[in-house]
């Protein structure tokens, strides 16, 4: 094992071999029941129900690689990125989870396999740590926790008790329990060359990996500890750093997890990555930070001035901010370089590049006007002892500088800044303001919004092209006009559908001026517009505004389906069906729900046929506005959470879909055209993502898949034909060893997709030769048959012989067989068994070489 593929992979392996189920990574964004933090910063996280007992769970042992999101709040670790060798915003969290099934010492164990004979690290140099007791809650040193490391192997004096960080709590109250650390002790040279520097010292000697949290107790005020019902594990090794330790390399940043994002960023701004410390940490911020932002995107993220939408945003300022120091202008170009490096994992990279490079390059085009100004104010404040607090909100409100980052780069040359007076400042402000932030361009619509004019009147549900005037602009902002008009078509982003696209004319003009954004004040609204940096706009200016209806129209398509969707999955998955959540684009749908598990083929197809029959009964899609209980007499659909006024919309497919709503629709379901179901998949515990096309886009697709379909057919044909000629010698087709090293020896364990005897022993001495030393025992399943070879270097043979390897292996398999001490074969009729056969090899092995 040696690459960052092979150890998310191995991982789940070795844990699916010992019984866990795998569960794929939750969204970053919490489940909507779960307001604790703002992301989700834990692979526990989307198990919390079944740890409180409140879900069942679907399995007693899981397995899982999480997304996870350390920025804003208290979880955040985002001023430490570029500063430590261990530090990342977003990064993958391995976990092994037993929900009231093992515990502490099986944990222990499992652990201490996969990472001594799997990963292969030199157990002389590990550490752990274990909880040291809390007199408060009547808690003594974890003993258990200390045997265990001890029979594993482990020498007392490199078990290191500790206190707050190896007590786990999710809140003040709930479940929690100590927690115990593994820790790889990488050399002085790593380090603070303190005397005390031991495992929980900030420096980076000794690196924590893995943690186990033994989940026992319910926290109750008190404080008191009461015991859960029943003993749980919850455990995060972190994709990254396990890659550092197994790679021997310096930081995260130097595995082969982020090598085409490091080198990129090398060739893009010319600068080296080892060229000085301000260069090496722009190079890990941006490589971090591109990952963060470009996942956070996936996951239906964009930047704003509040809650996740902020913190978004400051990953971006911060990344473009810290390009600017090596000159590398491009930001938004990391998206497609971090697609390209972890899209083989994480497909939704792949699928939204297009979404995360214009959301990026949008807050960065914004950010860089401002920030030349901001950066050359700040410069001269340089020669102060401090930034005083009306230094700082000036920054923030006029160049759009986040605190954050003025403290970071005050702090680089040793300013303080006083943040204390820049939050009153900023309290102040928003009260004046209602506005709040640090964005000018939302600051400026909300002055615009908030001038005393009538609220622009929203007419874009009958019409998409109206003349009308400008009742209110401000002064060119960047390379655009904020205007207030009369009368607007654009549909202002909002309920899971995004803005409208379109063009302003100047009336007596033929000067068509691109309406790139649309904001929304309650029920008022500010288009942006591209004028270039003139002020073309005046108040009074008559105008044309025109929605862009091939984006609009499918949006409509869209949106409409979205409703036959929703009801539709009623009918036929049944009333606990809620949706948690949609986006509705000119390009596709989405739409999650709660459901417990994936559709079957059978209900997909219903709940397919019968969007498509509502679909072919042209059935008239009616709004209407009502007293909001009146809807609810009527039995209309509404969102739980979601805050509605008195007076509400509802848009009405008769007969089948009644819901409140405030988006555009088709006039008649007919118009949606064929609806497609792209994908279903999961989005974490108890909820259900779907993707679907209408319309064009849906023809499309069909369109492609018959094409396909031609390609397949004739390539079917070619190989029918090809099959009738005499058959070649079997090719072995590549297979890469997973190679664990114990005490020098690398040993190869593992199934390899089948193939014959023959062909079965040929790579096995390839990975022998390969590998040397080495000992190589391989499975391989042909029609319903396995068979065994075990080949071993004459080193090993010395020490166990493969011929005994395979007998005592082969009856697992329901076979027999032997041979030699260095090479030994076998067949079995058992396939199922064969993972048993080979972790047997595998125990074996390492107890005979261990
Ligand atoms: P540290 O004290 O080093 O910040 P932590 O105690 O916050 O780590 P846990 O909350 O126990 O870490 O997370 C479990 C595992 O997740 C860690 O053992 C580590 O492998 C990984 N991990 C935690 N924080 C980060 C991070 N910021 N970047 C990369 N990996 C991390
Ligand atoms: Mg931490």
């Amino acid at each position: 094992m040696r690459t960052t593929a092979e150890l998310r992979e191995g991982f789940q392996r070795f844990f699916e071999e010992r019984g866990h189920l795998r569960v794929p990574s939750h969204s970053l964004i919490p489940p909507a029941d779960d307001p604790s933090t703002l992301f989700i910063v834990a692979g526990m996280q989307q198990f919390k129900p079944y740890f409180l007992g409140l879900r069942e769970p679907p399995g007693k042992r899981v397995v899982s690689v999480q997304k996870v999101l350390r920025a804003g709040g208290k979880d955040t670790d985002l001023e430490d990125v570029g500063r430590t060798d261990r530090h990342c915003s977003f990064f993958e969290m391995l976990g092994n989870f037993s929900f009231g099934d093992y515990f502490k010492d099986e944990a222990v164990d499992m652990a201490w396999e996969f990472v001594t004979q799997h990963m292969g690290l030199d157990p002389s140099l590990l550490w752990a740590t274990v909880h040291e007791g809390n007199p408060l809650l009547g808690l003594d040193e974890d003993r258990v926790a200390i045997e265990a490391w001890k029979r594993v192997g482990i020498p007392a004096d490199r078990i290191v008790r500790l206190g707050k960080d190896n007590f786990w709590q999710a809140a003040d109250t709930g479940p929690c329990g100590p927690c115990s650390e593994i820790f790889l002790d990488r050399g002085p040279e790593h380090g603070c060359g303190r005397d005390d520097c031991r495992p929980g010292c900030e420096c980076d000697r000794y690196m924590e990996f893995y943690n186990l949290v033994f989940m026992e107790y319910d926290l109750r005020p008190g404080p008191e500890l009461v015991p859960l019902p029943s003993q749980n594990v919850d455990t995060g090794l972190g994709v990254e750093r396990g890659s550092c330790l197994l790679q021997g390399v310096g930081s995260v940043f130097d595995t082969d997890g982020f090598r085409l994002i490091m080198d990129w960023v090398e060739s893009e701004s010319g600068v080296g990555y080892g060229d000085g410390p301000v260069a090496t940490k722009a190079h890990r911020v941006l490589a971090d930070h591109g990952r963060a932002m470009s996942f956070l995107i996936a996951d239906g993220v964009t930047p704003s001035n509040e809650g996740r939408g902020y913190i978004c945003r400051r990953i971006i300022r911060r990344a473009v901010q810290h390009g600017q120091r090596i000159g590398l202008d491009r930001v938004y170009r990391l998206g497609s370089v971090v697609a390209e490096q972890m899209g083989g994992a994480y497909p939704e990279l792949k699928e939204h590049a297009a979404e995360i490079e214009r959301v990026v390059r949008l807050e960065e085009e914004r950010f860089r006007e401002t920030l030349a100004r901001g950066q050359k104010e700040l410069d001269e404040l340089a020669g102060n002892a401090a930034i005083s607090g009306e230094e700082a909100f000036e920054l923030a409100t006029t160049y759009g500088f986040p605190i954050e980052l003025t403290q970071e780069l005050a702090e680089e040359r040793g300013q303080a800044v006083d943040v204390d007076r820049f939050r009153e400042l900023m309290e102040e402000h928003r009260e004046i303001s209602r506005a709040g932030g640090e964005s000018t361009t939302e600051q400026l619509a909300a002055e615009i919004a908030g001038a005393g004019t009538p609220a622009s009147e929203f007419v874009g549900y009958e019409r998409t092209d109206v003349l009308t005037a400008v009742v209110a602009v401000g002064p060119p902002a960047g390379s655009r006009q904020l205007v207030k008009l009369e009368q607007s078509p654009f549909y202002a982003a909002g309920g899971g559908q995004v803005s409208d696209s379109g063009y302003l004319v100047v009336d007596g003009t033929d000067r068509k001026l691109d309406v790139v954004e649309v904001l929304k004040f309650g029920d008022d609204q500010v288009v942006a517009v591209e004028t270039g940096g003139e002020a073309v706009l005046e108040e009074g200016t008559r105008v044309r505004a025109v929605v862009e209806w091939a984006a609009r129209f499918p949006t409509m398509a869209n949106h409409t389906a979205t409703h036959l969707l929703h009801a539709a999955l009623r009918q036929v998955l049944g009333d606990h069906v809620k949706q948690a959540g949609s986006a509705v684009r000119p390009d596709k749908l989405r739409f999650d729900f709660s459901h417990p598990q994936p559709l079957t083929p059978e209900e997909r197809e219903q709940i397919e046929r019968l969007v498509n029959e509502k679909v072919f009964e042209a059935i008239p899609v009616r709004t209407f506005v009502t007293p909001i209980d009146e809807a609810r007499k009527l039995g209309a659909m509404m969102l739980f959470g979601e805050k509605y006024g008195s007076e509400v919309r509802v848009v009405e497919i008769d007969g089948f879909s009644r819901e409140l709503c405030g988006g555009t629709h088709v006039r008649s379901t007919a118009e949606i055209g064929p609806f497609v179901i792209l994908n279903e998949a999961s989005v974490g515990s108890g909820a259900r993502r779907i993707e679907a096309v209408t319309a064009g886009e849906a023809w499309a697709f069909l369109h492609g898949r018959s094409r396909e379909l031609d390609a397949t057919r004739s390539e079917l044909e070619l190989a029918r034909r090809e099959a009738k000629k005499p058959r070649r010698p079997e090719q072995a087709a590549d297979v890469e060893p997973e190679v664990a090293v114990v005490d020098g020896t690398n040993v190869i364990v593992m199934e390899v997709p089948s193939r014959g005897a023959d062909a079965l022993l040929d790579l096995s001495d390839r990975f022998k030769q390969r590998s040397a030393p080495a000992a190589v025992v391989l499975g391989s399943r042909e029609n319903g048959t396995v068979h065994l070879v075990a080949n071993f270097d004459d080193g090993v043979a010395k020490r166990i012989s493969a011929g005994d390897v395979v007998k005592e292996i082969a009856p697992i398999v329901g076979g027999g067989g032997g041979g030699r001490p260095t090479m030994a074969r076998a067949g079995g009729k058992n396939p199922e068994r064969l993972g048993d056969a080979l972790a047997r090899a595998r125990e074996l092995i390492a107890a005979a070489l261990g």
